[in-house]
């Protein structure tokens, strides 16, 4: 996700970090390459001015020097380009046993269908009863798309084939909705905010009365973002905005800073296809993790959903006691498999470079699992209560390989990454107190970031 803008970002920061003294030149030379990796990212001309700007006055300043200038620096950088997108996390308050109604807005194609089902499994993994009402009747194909994410991802859906009005729909589900703790609404869109498209927002908001309506826009727009959000914040009572395909998006620079400039706030960002992939927006580590300081929070908040609390206990205590075997392995990287990608899970991590391992790792990971299972079935009790010993013994690596008809080199993989999800629930586990809702301190954070950034890679 925005790999070109977080190389470039990563450039202009590696300049200071790297200059032993901090001249003209080289503070001139990072904010260009600052400059011209937000513009590229379709962020506004005059904010990039603004922000560059803002820089070069800072390193005149004469009262600081030396490395505190540098520090001083960075950090200005950090909370600039920061201040761009927000500050804030914004996410939905639910609780439990209490009906919340969410309407998600926008134009055709933006992705609401999509994030509608990803938005109802992003809670109901986190132990939340969820459920979809489909109230796009304009679009002939919606509620098959609708049926067929539903039963995917084992969504609970609401649709209504032959009716052609919305509030009918509504009303006919009303009460049966009532049941559930979060109820994504999903509705039609236009190619244009255009008139029809607002009467219809307005009298479903009029009826439904929801707790939040969410306003979906797709980055590829980027800039033009702006303009879109003011408008229909006009048009109806918009909460936030939901940004969709920031992974096929150059622009989504753009998009971001945009619905900052009119202060809709983001809740979340659509990541890939897959349900899975969405996230609560945090500007704060979203910008850690785009300027390459990694991202611990979420990826310690993205592991523990992953793993469901019941299971996650059980692996704790094992790895208290010592004993973390393949077998425990195997069950993690199951749920790991439901929240998302290893490879985006991995990408979390302080201080790991993907481009330094070979892309073949994060390859049909479900093909691999699949593999790696029959790899587990030839091997002996001790081998799977302590894998370590199979890399120190060749002889144990080919008959398992024999065995299961696996390749040594997959094996080996196995292995690595049974290590490396030990660690990281080891990792985890030193956050016992950790406390989702505060976030990591800064000393956790950097204890972490030693602890795999050293270790890992
Ligand atoms: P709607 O018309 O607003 O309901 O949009 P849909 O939910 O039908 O989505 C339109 C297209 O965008 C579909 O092909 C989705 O798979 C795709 N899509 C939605 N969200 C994302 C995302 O975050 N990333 C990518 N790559 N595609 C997405
Ligand atoms: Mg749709």
């Amino acid at each position: 996700m925005l790999e070109n803008l977080s190389a470039n970002l990563k450039k202009g920061f590696e300049r200071i970090t790297n200059a032993i003294f901090l001249d003209k030149k080289i503070i001139e030379s990072s904010v260009k390459d600052l400059q011209r990796a937000l513009i590229q990212a379709d962020v506004n001309v005059q904010l990039v001015k603004e922000l560059g700007d803002k820089i070069k006055k800072e390193a005149e300043n004469e009262k600081i020097k030396g490395i505190e200038k540098k520090e001083h620096i960075i950090k200005i950088l950090h909370d600039e380009i920061l201040n761009l997108i927000g500050k804030e996390k914004h996410e939905l308050e639910l609780e439990k046993g209490k009906n919340k109604k969410v309407i998600l807005v926008g134009l055709y194609g933006c992705g609401k269908t999509t994030t509608a089902i990803k938005l109802a499994n992003y809670y109901l993994k986190r132990g939340f009863k969820t459920a979809v009402l489909g109230l796009d009747v304009h679009r002939p194909a919606a509620t098959e798309q609708l049926e067929q994410l539903g039963k995917q991802a084992k969504i609970q859906v609401f649709i209504e084939k032959n009716e052609k009005d919305p509030i009918k729909i509504y009303k006919k589900y009303k009460d049966e909705i009532k049941k559930y703790d979060l109820v994504i609404i999903d509705t039609a869109g236009r190619h244009d905010l255009d008139k029809e498209l607002i009467k219809e927002i307005i009298s479903l908001e009029k009826e439904i009365k929801p707790h939040y309506t969410l306003l979906t826009i797709q980055a590829d727009i980027g800039q033009a973002a702006k303009k879109q959000a003011s408008e229909f914040q006009k048009a109806c009572n918009i909460n936030g905005v939901i940004i969709t395909r920031m992974d096929s998006s150059a622009k989504a620079g753009g998009a971001l800073t945009a619905c900052n400039e009119t202060k809709a706030p983001i809740f979340f960002i659509g990541t890939g296809e897959k349900i899975n992939e969405i996230e609560s927006f945090n500007p704060k580590s979203f910008i850690s993790r785009i300027l390459g300081l990694g991202d611990l929070e979420s990826l310690i908040e993205k592991v523990q959903s992953a793993i469901d609390e019941k299971t996650q206990t059980k692996a704790k205590q094992k790895l208290k006691e010592g004993i973390f075997d393949l077998r425990d392995f195997q069950q993690q990287l199951k749920q790991i498999g439901n929240v998302g990608s290893f490879s985006k899970i991995i990408e979390l991590i302080p201080g790991f470079k993907k481009e330094k391992v070979s892309e073949k790792i994060f390859d049909n990971q479900e093909e691999k699992i699949k593999r790696w299972q029959y790899a587990i079935d030839s091997m002996t009790k001790e081998e799977i209560e302590n894998p370590e010993i199979i890399e120190k013994q060749t002889t144990r690596l080919g008959r398992i390989a024999k065995g299961s008809g696996i390749t040594t080199s997959d094996i080996r993989q196995l292995i690595k990454q049974y290590k490396l999800l030990k660690e990281i629930l080891q990792g985890s586990k030193d956050l016992s107190n950790f406390d989702s809702s505060q976030g990591l301190s800064q000393k956790q954070i950097q204890k972490l970031a030693k602890k795999f950034g050293r270790k890992l890679f």
